[in-house]
């Protein structure tokens, strides 16, 4: 695991437990400690140790200056914001160092900058076929374990929490919100579809995916073995990589349309593009966790007032004043909306029974799913890829020729 997974990781993790233990789940915090520690000296792997160290060290220091980080009490809507910047930024630093490590490769050097396995979270694809792989003949791929480990965790944030994943981790999102603000410093106006041309739209992502899932369901069980041992799937990174650095004419139309559908509406990407997306929202359906309205007290109701400060809130449209359970696939749990409402109990993220997930409570689930299952993973030696860099130095010197 390289440094910036493994800080990365050791941060969420602490600040997630420290999260705990302020809001009193002491328990849940002393689990998540022996957890954290049990796990990473399991794995007898020094720069997780060191980052572990470090990142105990910078949530002790946050805590002395802003207390309010540490302790959870911050707004909702800024600590998002820094966790969103910070997952991207991280992502970013693993981007560079796999296209270092790949430039290394390409020059026939030994990397001194090892690839970052994370970067798999990219392989949609092979991460569906590995999960396949294990479900059906309980073989368990070792060129790219984290792709079916990062599938499965984001699978289940969107079981769990609806599509919070993509409003508050995904850093193609927060690309997206960027580029949209930047269109509307030259054009102030939404440009919002009529709804006859937006529901169309959305469905576009959800094609996207019956494709992607066709291409996994229907590869022939018996070859897994055969495709997960193959050229392909050992280099399917490098593969990924290619097809952004030098697209071809109908690739770069493909991104000019994205680029433009991020930029016309907030969350277009997300909203008309995104596969990954799309099977959150479908997953969300079943996510126990809703935003939900309590009529007895919005001010609509309990007051006869005028009010919709929720849904003007809202970045993905949704009439929230005007429902009592958001069941949108396109909510993503920003709570964005809860903290617009001026009635404190009016909206809440909460289970059809009544329990509650603060934001603090969303963060802290987040970032165990997303943080402690790759832990555990890589301590389990499910994680690091077992391609031989030789293997790997070869095959990108044919990177073109190299077919499915
Ligand atoms: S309904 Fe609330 S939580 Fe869902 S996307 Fe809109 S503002 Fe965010
Ligand atoms: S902002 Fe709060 S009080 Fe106003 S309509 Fe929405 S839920 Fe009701």
């Amino acid at each position: 695991m390289s440094m910036i997974e493994s800080l990365t990781l050791m941060l969420a993790l602490i600040y997630s437990t420290s999260l705990l233990y302020w809001s009193g789940q002491k328990w849940g915090a002393i689990a998540s400690v022996a957890t954290l520690v049990a796990a990473t000296v399991s794995t007898l792997y020094w720069p997780l140790f060191l980052c572990l160290v470090l990142a105990a060290a910078a949530i002790g220091v946050l805590g002395r200056l802003w207390p309010q980080w540490v302790n959870g009490e911050q707004r909702i809507n800024t600590q998002r914001e820094v966790i969103q910047h910070l997952l991207a930024l991280s992502m970013l630093l693993v981007g560079i160092q796999f296209a270092a490590n790949a430039v290394m490769l390409k020059m026939g050097i030994t990397p001194w900058l090892m690839r970052p396995d994370v970067g798999d979270a990219f392989l949609p694809i092979a991460g569906g076929i590995e999960i396949k792989a294990i479900v059906t003949l309980g073989l368990w791929d070792q060129n790219h374990p984290a792709a079916a480990v990062m599938l499965t965790l984001v699978l289940l944030t969107g079981l769990l929490c609806k599509r919070a994943f993509c409003g508050w981790a995904c850093p193609l999102g927060l690309a997206g919100e960027y580029l949209y603000k930047f269109r509307k410093r030259f054009i102030k106006s939404e440009l919002l579809p009529p709804k006859w041309l937006d529901w169309p739209l959305r469905m576009l992502k959800y094609l996207l995916l019956a494709g992607l899932l066709y291409i996994i369901i229907t590869m022939p069980t018996a070859s897994l073995p055969q495709y997960l041992n193959g050229n392909y799937h050992k280099i399917a990174d490098l593969k990924m990589a290619l097809f952004f650095i030098t697209p071809g004419l109908v690739t770069l139309i493909g991104f000019g349309i994205i680029l433009g559908l991020a930029a016309w509406r907030r969350q277009g990407f997300c909203r008309y593009i995104c596969p990954y997306g799309a099977l959150l929202g479908l997953l969300s359906f079943l996510s126990p966790f809703k935003i939900r309205r309590n009529t007895e007290h919005c001010l609509i109701e309990s007051r006869g007032m005028s009010c919709d400060k929720c849904t003007r809130a809202c970045p993905a449209a949704i009439n929230v004043h005007t429902q009592a359970n958001i069941r949108s696939d396109e909510c993503q749990a920003c709570m964005r909306c809860i903290s617009a409402c001026p009635k404190k109990e009016a909206l809440q993220f909460s289970t059809r029974n009544g329990i509650q997930l603060s934001g603090r409570g969303l963060i802290i689930m987040l970032m165990i799913i997303l943080f402690m299952l790759p832990l555990i993973a890589y301590s389990s030696g499910y994680w690091v890829s077992q391609t031989p860099t030789e293997i790997r130095m070869y095959l990108i010197q044919h990177l073109n020729a190299i077919g499915h």
